[in-house]
């Protein structure tokens, strides 16, 4: 039993976590319960037309090339994952676009048509927020925390400063710009995380900061084909992979995790069981202890999304790949999904249109794209009637299109899948829906306050994926699994 290993759920951080596993001589077997890997990385093919489920933006390439190599994964060696001189596109309601781009010239003449002297100050708010990820990363986020003393001590109150967590991420960001556009493309970054630039920490100007100094990528194939890599290593390493296999309880005794009961009752017995399922939703459906599970309930979850994937049968050359809505009404816009857990009439969105740094996404003169629309997480507290929001959603993003000379779209759609905030919590077990989590990423739910990836009680039982630490987003789950697997082998995979 000892160097057996059972992962419940087939996400990126459960395949991640399994590779370095079996690296290390476990024999590991991978019980998801959908018909194919990848989770929210996942994929959607139809009619020739390919999307990526979730996770559409490769950032943070420093992390990827790090927990890659530990795990031993070839990734930009092949060239295949395409550096993008434009991040992304954003579009303001006066039809004013700002392109965020890695050319500097560009940038700057940009900035400076919005508000004179702004690229100066945009290159100091790019340069303290990357010198904030650099500490976040060393200090927060890419460790794992034994004792609360580690957190919380004389040296991280300094800590806490530098990390700018004393400050909302939109008043910091005032500090620096005078137009409320600016202030916007550099804030609302926050919803990639579940939150609100309002509501949460300086901290998170570490991700528009991250993205302009390392850079965009997307890999050829869409980001599914990182899910791809993971499972061709995992397979050629022996991990065993069950599809269809939704676990419906882990089998405990005493302080030991013993087993996963599958949904047809068969058991299956492990030394080392690791659950890749969101964790508020594993404690409350999977354990047996509800005490714990209702303190999680009781914690902050992110907020939740509207995705539509659309197959067109006409291009739209006015899109680039990876499109940003910032609609006026942005503040009115986030307290509508944050308080009122809607969706504001007149949102902003994100649109993502893959074919057009690779063909393959879509037929010849046909085009694929997917809309994400921020949204609250599902409330059984407050009247949601997410059929009627979907319908009303669809008709503010075809009006705000036809402003972009997007006057034909609807009519050139040819078929369109939606996943609702409550398709996200059925379809992939995912606590309220909230996708970006699904706990929230506020400071006392962060670092040590974050479920840790090792139950207190089951000591073979571990977590990995965005509910655990460090968090949400492809970088913190693949530094989720290396970290959960260090804490399981007990010793460092970082390949320096
Ligand atoms: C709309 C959207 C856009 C995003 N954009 C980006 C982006 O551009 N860049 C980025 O880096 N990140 C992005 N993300 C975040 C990223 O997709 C996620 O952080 C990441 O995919 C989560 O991986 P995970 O391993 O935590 O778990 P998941 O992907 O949630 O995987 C968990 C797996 O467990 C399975 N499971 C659940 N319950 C059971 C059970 N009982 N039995 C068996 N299996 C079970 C599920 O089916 C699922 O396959 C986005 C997410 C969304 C939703």
């Amino acid at each position: 039993m000892n160097k057996t290993a059972v992962v419940i759920g087939a996400g990126v951080g459960g395949i991640a976590t399994a590779i370095f596993l079996a690296k290390n001589g476990y024999n590991v077997s991978v019980y998801e319960k959908n018909s194919s890997p990848g989770g929210r990385c996942g994929q959607i093919v139809r009619d020739g037309h390919r999307f990526d489920l979730g996770a559409t933006m490769l950032i943070m390439p420093v992390i990827y090339r790090e927990v890659f190599e530990a795990l031993g994964i070839p990734l930009f060696e092949d060239d295949q994952i395409i550096p993008l001189e434009d991040l992304y596109k954003i579009y303001f309601d006066n039809n004013e676009i700002l392109t965020f781009s890695s050319d500097k010239e560009k940038m700057k003449t940009q900035h400076e048509k919005i508000e004179s002297g702004s690229y100066i100050k945009s290159q100091k708010y790019v340069h303290d927020g990357y010198e904030i990820f650099q500490t976040g990363m060393n200090e927060l986020i890419a460790r794992n925390f034994e004792h609360l003393f580690q957190f919380a001590n004389f040296k991280n109150i300094g800590m806490l400063i530098k990390l700018k967590t004393y400050i909302s991420n939109y008043r910091y960001a005032k500090k620096f710009f005078r137009d409320p556009h600016l202030r916007m493309a550099y804030t609302f970054q926050n919803i990639y995380v579940g939150q609100s630039p309002f509501d949460s920490p300086a901290l998170f100007s570490m991700v528009p900061a991250a993205e302009l100094t390392e850079g965009s990528f997307f890999p050829r194939g869409g980001m599914y084909s990182i899910v791809e890599k993971l499972m061709d290593a995992a397979s050629t390493l022996g991990v065993r992979f069950y599809f269809n296999k939704p676990v419906n309880k882990i089998q405990t005794n005493g302080n030991n995790a013993e087993s996963i009961i599958l949904e047809d009752m068969s058991e299956i017995k492990a030394g080392i069981i690791v659950a890749n399922a969101d964790l508020p939703y594993v404690y409350r459906n999977l354990l047996p202890d509800k005490r714990k599970s209702a303190r999680l309930d009781r914690m902050k979850y992110s907020c939740s999304a509207i995705c539509y994937h659309w197959g067109l049968d006409k291009v739209y050359p006015q899109l680039g790949q990876h499109n940003v809505f910032l609609s006026d009404d942005f503040r009115k816009g986030l307290d509508t999904i944050f308080k009122d857990k809607s969706v504001n009439d007149q949102p902003s969105f994100y649109v993502h249109a893959p074919a057009r740094t690779d063909p393959s996404a879509a037929p010849k003169d046909h085009d694929t794209l997917s809309f994400v629309v921020g949204a609250g997480h599902v409330d059984k507290n407050k009247k949601q009637d997410w059929d009627d929001l979907k319908r009303k959603t669809r008709i503010a993003l075809i009006e705000r299109l036809k402003k972009l000379g997007m006057e034909d779209v609807e009519a050139h759609i040819k078929f369109e899948i939606c996943h609702t905030p409550e398709d996200w919590e059925n379809e992939l077990n995912i606590s309220r829906g909230s996708v970006f989590g699904s706990l929230a990423h506020n400071l006392m739910q962060m670092g040590y306050f974050r479920p840790h990836n090792q139950h207190g009680k089951y000591k073979n039982l571990y977590f990995v994926g965005g509910s655990t630490h460090p968090g949400n987003g492809i970088p913190n789950i693949l530094i989720s699994a290396k970290l959960t697997s260090e804490r399981i082998l007990n010793k460092s995979l970082s390949k320096k």
